[in-house]
């Protein structure tokens, strides 16, 4: 999009309030809400911001921040149009007050992850599947763990109104340019996974915040919540963030794809799939970023507990999925959607490429069922365990030899800054766990 088509836009749609987004290291969508009157001052890329006002963005003293809007993701937002009085966003890349690049923005930074792979030959395409759950509220408002479809004490027809919701978010969605290839309920209960057509990796990274923000917002039309949070409930599967992923070459063909090889996988294909199993427990904190992510990666709920790869067994980490030519792609099956998909991103496209750079050779495929399989077997068949906590994920990636470089050193320690805080709090905190087996007994 153009400068001038945006403007025509405003004036066409009756657009009256303008919203400027970023994301913070964290993940977490900011919006500065500006007046008409200031639009113009946006798109040229002169608003400031006070940045000390952002946890973890800078120090006071460097506080000045400009947002540079990125014109393609200019979008009329459907579900804010009142009475004619219509409203839309644009997503910017934060500059410092020297008019550089600011290294704490995730999205700068993808940016220059991205140019990197390009001055190797490749550009990377990307799908993400982000499952989520809709809740119901209580009488307060406050977000339940009540699933939609079972309970439903609070509407005569529960099912209707979860159908409506979701009907609602794919046409909002729709709206906003998004190609939705499928909607589908999940595995558990109140369970919902829509998918949209991949794109390029930046693009991709913007969709994600952007396609969590609507269900959000749509879910909280209808009175509902819906939370990506990766295990909101025990004994049923929770929430993941299946990532496919694939590199092309710069003209247009897929770098995957090689008709002559048994599985049809190309040479880069096979060293990217290395790269990702290597570096695969160091990039967990960023793809797992929770305490609770590591109460969904466990046996028996369809999501990984072991880096290994398989072109058909849904228990690995890496899933090499049927279609081939330009489909062909690898989908990493760790992530959630709690994650910072801007540097999901950029973590795993420097995971791959490390394998490509080093020509790399994967471990066999893993044909059988991994959870089925002996510790010894494992260690004959070279399959590493995820990390089972947070503290363990955040003790690899502080050591992971591509992590600094590919976060940069501002994003790299601010993160790890505020996952040890997270941890500790965790760890100090008394659990409904531990008192609903201590509390009697001793
Ligand atoms: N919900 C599962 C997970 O935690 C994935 C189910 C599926 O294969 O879509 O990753
Ligand atoms: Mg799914
Ligand atoms: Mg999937």
């Amino acid at each position: 999009m153009t400068r001038e088509e945006i403007m025509q836009t405003i004036e066409d749609e009756n657009i009256q309030y303008f919203r400027l987004q970023f994301v913070d290291i964290l993940g977490f969508m900011k919006n500065v809400a500006i007046p008409k009157s200031q639009i113009g001052k946006a798109l040229d890329g002169d608003m400031m911001f006070d940045g000390s006002s952002i946890d973890g963005f800078v120090r006071i003293n460097e506080s000045d921040m400009y947002l540079k809007p990125d014109y393609n993701t200019f979008t009329v937002l459907p579900w804010r149009n009142r009475d004619g009085v219509a409203a839309a966003r644009i997503i910017c890349d934060v500059y410092k007050s020297d008019g550089t690049p600011f290294g704490g923005c995730p999205r700068v930074n993808l940016k220059r992850v991205l140019a990197e792979a390009r001055e190797m030959g490749y550009t990377m395409n990307v799908g993400t599947e982000a499952e989520f759950f809709l809740f119901e509220r209580d009488e307060d408002g406050a977000p339940t763990t009540i699933t939609n479809d079972v309970a439903g004490y609070f509407s005569l027809d529960p099912e209707d109104m979860a159908n409506d919701c979701r009907r609602e978010i794919i046409e909002t969605l729709e709206a906003m340019n998004f190609e939705i290839e499928a909607s589908h309920h999940e595995v558990a209960e109140g369970q919902h996974e829509i998918n949209f057509k991949y794109a390029d990796a930046l693009e991709a990274a913007d969709n994600t915040v952007t396609f969590k923000w609507v269900v959000k917002s749509i879910a909280a039309k209808y009175g509902l919540h819906a939370t990506f949070m990766p295990k909101p409930i025990f004994g049923i599967n929770g929430s993941g963030m299946h990532t496919n992923q694939s590199l092309f070459n710069l003209d247009g063909t897929n770098a995957f794809f090689d008709e002559s090889d048994e599985l049809q996988l190309s040479k880069v294909a096979y060293s990217y799939i290395a790269g990702s199993l290597k570096n695969a427990r160091g990039f967990a904190a960023v793809t797992n970023p929770l305490v609770n992510s590591y109460k969904r990666l466990v046996p028996g709920y369809e999501a990984p507990v072991y880096a290994a790869w398989s072109a058909s067994n849904r228990s690995a980490l890496i899933r090499i999925p049927a279609a081939r030519g330009l489909s062909t792609r690898t989908e990493i099956r760790c992530p959630d959607p709690s994650c910072n998909p801007y540097l999901a991103l950029a973590m795993m496209l420097n995971s791959g490429l490390d394998g490509v750079k080093n020509n790399l050779t994967p471990p066999a495929e893993v044909a059988k069922d991994i959870f089925k399989m002996s510790g010894a077997e494992m260690e004959e068949e070279g399959i590493k365990v995820m990390p089972a906590s947070l503290k363990e994920a955040l003790e690899e990636l502080k050591t992971n030899p591509i992590a600094r470089e590919t976060l940069g050193d501002h994003i790299f320690e601010k993160y790890i800054e505020a996952k040890e805080k997270e941890w500790d709090s965790f760890r100090t905190a008394v659990t409904d766990w531990e008192l609903d087996e201590y509390l009697t007994i001793y």
